[in-house]
């Protein structure tokens, strides 16, 4: 089984990784409840394939401006 990282915003891909390579434990999937788990963590049969939802370095510096510009376009009140 193969395991494969893309990013969930501009699905780029980020990396794979062998099932020999890693373990669930060392991937922190034992960290996710189930919802979290079925949200991330997609296992495809067909491929033999495990794809994990992460967001990238680009999408988290966008989101983190974003949010910085939602906040500052809020209205004081
Ligand atoms: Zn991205």
């Amino acid at each position: 089984m193969n395991i494969v990282y893309y990013c969930r915003h501009c699905k780029s891909y980020m990396g794979s990784l062998s099932a020999a390579q890693a373990t669930p434990e060392k991937l922190g999937f034992t960290a996710l409840n189930p919802e979290e788990y079925a949200a991330c963590i997609n296992y495809v049969a067909r491929d033999d394939t495990t794809y994990v939802k992460t967001v990238c370095e680009y999408c988290e510096s966008a989101l983190a401006q974003h949010q910085d510009l939602q906040l500052s376009q809020t209205p004081i009140q």
